[in-house]
């Protein structure tokens, strides 16, 4: 009847709309007229980014909210985030794309020789779901000033916001230029068959591998953001009381569900025991003295991590904390004294809101700890001592290093956020992000008279 082949040809246009194969085509499509390249076109899709990012801050705040509990807060925080790096880039853009002039030795003079920053052509951008909006755009911002065309895939796991992109990107962006495509793993795994000349993924490094050897088919370059266990070294002599707050403030945030959350303290000397009682305090101070009642302190994604969790709380000896509720998704802050290294929530990164203190001798021990075990995203002091930094700074190596804070290295524009090793492969923001999504062409004009 007609009514059912009303609905077929609907069903098949839907079908064709969301082919791996079609979207990619139509990107590459606009990227091959090149209405991407000029300056203007770019500075346009940054504009639009960031009018879509205040008209609909509202909407976007109430998707985090839905996903994982965001308050105000930390659900504003990853839209200022973004419209810092939409207006850093915008401020920049012109300098950072402009010819960098190269010497050219005596051999081939008189000749001219420059660096042009080219765009890729169709990128891909697969998400995740702990920051989804944050960590959705920010690398958006990137692949669009680097004038290229772009597919976003968000994650499935936090879908309120996941359906916020769906529909809000192509009512401010050039739609030609930009789609997205959501879904889970058959989905994502669909479009990893296709070829992309770039693939940005966010996310646990068994996906990066997968996203790798897909990629490696059609010799596509991949950065790669990945996790691991970012430690806190605590040095006798830090301010610990600030030292607990700034510990406690990173590590708790979004229920310990951030990449560069620090993990684990390596405590030495004995500041392991005058910590316990200093974050103990520090929490009571973020979240009062009922953390489930805080609007501030977020859930955990989904049961199966919470599952995961809860049987992480039983290692060592318990400081503060410890309630968990499957229903609520709740895990309380907690902290854990004497922890030994061989125990599983020493294994793999927590991601989730436990803090095991390992108590350490010297900092010789500290550096052996660290040294011992995969890279991190980040590794964090808190130390008085100058020689200390220095040898924290060149006998270690991790995406970031930070002393005195926690998380804050990735909201200063002008360094390179991304991992090394087991956590991560290339970086990004501001000026790296333009580096990341262009290739960087040799120019050589030698006049022919
Ligand atoms: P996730 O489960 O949302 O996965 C990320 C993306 O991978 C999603 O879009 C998902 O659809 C896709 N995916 C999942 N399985 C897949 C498969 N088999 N094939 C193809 N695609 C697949 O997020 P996650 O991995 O649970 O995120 C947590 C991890 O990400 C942690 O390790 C965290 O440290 C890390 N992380 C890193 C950063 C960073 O900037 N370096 C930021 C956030 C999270």
């Amino acid at each position: 009847n007609p009514g059912s082949s009303a609905e077929l040809a609907q069903l098949l246009v839907r079908a064709a709309a969301t082919d791996p194969a079609d979207v990619v085509a139509r990107l590459r499509g606009t990227f091959d007229t090149g209405r991407t390249r000029p300056l203007a076109w770019r500075l346009a899709q940054l504009g639009a980014l960031r009018t879509l990012l205040t008209e609909q801050s509202t909407e976007f705040m109430a998707a985090l909210h839905a996903d994982l509990g965001k308050g105000e807060t930390q659900a504003y925080g990853e839209v200022s985030f973004l419209l810092n790096e939409v207006d850093h880039t915008v401020a920049h853009l012109e300098e950072w794309l402009a010819p960098r002039p190269a010497a050219v030795p005596a051999t081939f003079q008189p000749a001219e020789a420059r660096v042009v920053r080219d765009p890729l052509g169709v990128v891909l951008l697969i998400a995740p779901w702990n920051y989804p909006l944050h960590l959705a755009l920010a690398p958006m911002v990137g692949a669009l000033a680097a004038g290229n065309t772009v597919l976003l895939k968000p994650s499935e796991l936090a879908p309120a916001t996941s359906a916020a992109l769906a529909r809000l990107l192509p009512r401010y962006l050039d739609r030609e230029a930009v789609a997205v495509v959501e879904g889970a793993v058959p989905e994502t795994t669909a479009l990893l068959e296709q070829r992309f000349d770039h693939i940005f993924y966010t996310g646990n490094g068994a996906v990066g591998r997968i996203v790798m050897a897909a990629a490696a088919k059609h010799l596509t370059p991949v950065t790669l953001e990945l996790g691991g266990k970012s430690p806190a070294v605590v040095e006798p002599g830090a301010d610990l009381a600030v030292t607990a707050q700034r510990i406690a403030r990173g590590k708790f945030q979004n229920a310990g569900q951030t990449c560069v959350a620090p993990d684990y303290i390596l405590a030495i000397g004995d500041t392991a025991a005058a910590l316990e009682a200093e974050l103990t305090a520090a929490i009571e101070t973020l979240y009062g003295p009922d953390p489930a009642a805080s609007s501030e302190y977020g859930q955990v994604i989904n049961e199966r991590h919470c599952d995961r969790l809860a049987a992480l709380l039983g290692d060592g000896r318990l400081v503060t904390g410890g309630a968990h509720d499957r229903v609520a998704r709740y895990i309380e802050p907690t902290v854990l004294a004497d922890v030994s290294p061989d125990a599983p929530v020493m294994g793999a990164e927590i991601f989730g809101p436990v803090l095991p203190i390992i108590a350490v001798p010297d900092l010789d021990a500290a550096i052996a700890f660290i040294n011992e075990r995969d890279k991190p995203l980040a590794l964090y002091a808190f130390t008085a001592s100058e020689q200390t930094k220095q040898r924290l700074t060149q006998e270690t190596s991790s995406g970031g290093l930070v002393f005195g804070l926690t998380i804050s290295h990735l909201s200063v524009p002008e360094l390179p956020f991304g991992g090394v090793g087991e956590s991560g492969i290339g970086r990004y923001h501001g000026e790296y992000s333009i580096e990341t999504f262009s290739h960087l062409k040799a120019v050589l004009d030698k006049p022919l008279s």
